[in-house]
Order: C-alpha cells, then structure tokens, then sequence
C-alpha cells in the first residue's frame, strides 16, 4: 500500500505533464493555423464522440503585433531610385544566355514586389507556373508562401520575392552548382538595390548558397545568420512544407521570429527620425 501511495504523485505529475505538453500542442497548431488564414480547427472525431470544436480566429489573438508597416519610412526618391535600378537590371538579363537555361525557358523570372521591401525572400527556382508567367511563386507553392507573408501582417506587395535561379530548370530539377555560380550575381544585386531589412531563404538551395555552407535546411532555419549584414533567416521552402504540412509549424515558429525582428527594427527606426 505505502508503495502504491509513493507511486500515485509520480504517474499524477506524469498525467498533468502529458496533458500540458498536448495542450501546448493544441495551442501551438490552432496558432499556426489562425496564422496561415484557417478559419477553424477540426478535431478528429476519432478522438472520441463528443461534438467537434470549431474555433473562429477572431477569438485567438496572436502573441505579438504584426507587423505596422512596411516602408512608410523609406523616401519617395529612394522608391523610385530602387525601381529603376531594378528595372534595368531586369532589362540588361532579359536576354540572358549564360547558362543553357536561357535556351530552355518561357520567360525569365526576374522577381516581383516592393523595391524597397524591409523583407526579401529568396527561393530556388522557377517551376511550370512561374516559367509560364514570367512571375515567382504563383503556383500551390506560391499561394501558401501569400498566406505565409499575410500570416505575419504583410502583404504580398510589401515583400519582395526573387529566386537564385531567373529560368526554370528542366523538370523542375534541382538547379546544377554551374547554373547557380552564373545566375548569382543578380540576386546579389537585386538584394544590394532593395537593401532589405531581414531576409529569408526558403528551402535548401537559396540557404546553402547565400550562407556558403553545406549543411542542411534542417539545422540551419529557426535562427538568424547574417548575409553582408542582413539578418537572415532560414526556413522550409512552401513546396516541401505541401509535401511535409507536419513541418508547418516550424514555419510558423520561423517566421514569427522574422515578424518580431521587423518590428524591432522598425520601432528603432521610428524613434530614431523622432
Ligand atoms: S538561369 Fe540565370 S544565368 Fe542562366 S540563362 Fe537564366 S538568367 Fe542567365
């Protein structure tokens, strides 16, 4: 009997622990959820027979402000100085022909958005969409990648959104090492125009090679490095977040740190020019 009485505080912390961490997880999903624009959370009625839930975002605020807004900072002058550089150098690789996918595309992809974005975005490269309308991240992809902005208070139109790659490798293949090496040269410098605040790799390729490392996507995102400077944020690329949604969350994890850094920026900025 004494032993049974020792045990039962033990297996209740057990109990009260479980129960915590699934709560934890219940909060951190219908978060995540809200974050990305679902309206409700279904709760499998495998988990017993009692009516299913439905939350309504509305009732679950977010932990922290999003984002004010974007580049009311920033100078007319300097908005239309950053348009033009970028248009021209739009313009000088249009004809582009460096590397054998030059042959092989519809349309460049240049890259689309705010010229003086305080968050960049940098995928890998284009897919059949993209190739077909000259614009990154327009497919299944390219949607949850809107709602990922929109989910930290932004709009497509604040970011602005580019790739390593400007045309679309054959069959969506990974883009070779020499592709990459040829084409480099004009994110860095739609990144040295746009001069963002924070920038954010999405996937393996756009990580590895801004960072120059080899290590993969995995141990590198959820942490801020640095690109010249630029915090630099790692996370999934939104196809393989369609393939693996368990991974949303980290996500969401990710980019509410980005969220939280812009607007630390941004509120020094502001009382700076007060
Ligand atoms: S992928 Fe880059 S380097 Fe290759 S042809 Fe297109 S723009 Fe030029």
């Amino acid at each position: 009997m004494e032993k049974q009485s020792k045990q039962q505080p033990r297996q209740d912390d057990l109990i009260k622990n479980e129960l915590k961490s699934i709560i934890n997880a219940i909060k951190t999903h219908i978060e995540f959820e809200r974050g990305f624009g679902i309206d409700t959370v279904t709760i499998s009625k495998s988990i017993n027979n009692l009516p299913l839930p439905v939350y309504h975002k509305k009732t679950l605020p977010l932990e922290s402000p999003a984002i004010n807004s974007s580049s009311d900072h920033i100078s007319k002058n300097e908005k239309v100085r950053s348009r033009k550089l970028l248009e021209e150098l739009r313009n000088e690789i249009l004809s582009c022909h460096k590397c054998p996918l030059g042959k092989t595309r519809t349309n460049l992809v240049f890259g689309v958005g705010n010229p003086t974005a305080d968050l960049m975005f940098v995928g890998e490269a284009p897919g059949r969409d993209e190739d077909l309308q000259g614009e990154p991240f327009v497919g299944r992809a390219g949607q949850l990648l809107t709602k990922i902005i929109e989910a930290i208070g932004l709009n497509r139109k604040d970011v602005y959104i580019a790739n390593i790659l400007k045309c679309r490798p054959p069959g969506n293949r990974n883009p070779l090492p020499e592709e990459i090496v040829l084409c480099l040269p004009y994110l860095i410098k739609q990144i040295e125009i746009i001069k963002p605040k924070v920038l954010c790799a999405l996937g393996t390729f756009a990580a590895q090679t801004l960072l120059d490392t080899k290590a993969p996507v995995g141990t590198l995102r959820g942490k801020f490095h640095a690109y010249k400077g630029i915090p630099f944020m790692v996370t999934f690329h939104p196809a393989y977040l369609l393939r693996n949604p368990n991974d949303k969350a980290k996500v969401w994890e990710d980019m509410k740190k980005v969220r939280d850094l812009l607007n630390e920026l941004l509120q020094k900025d502001k009382n700076y020019s007060t």
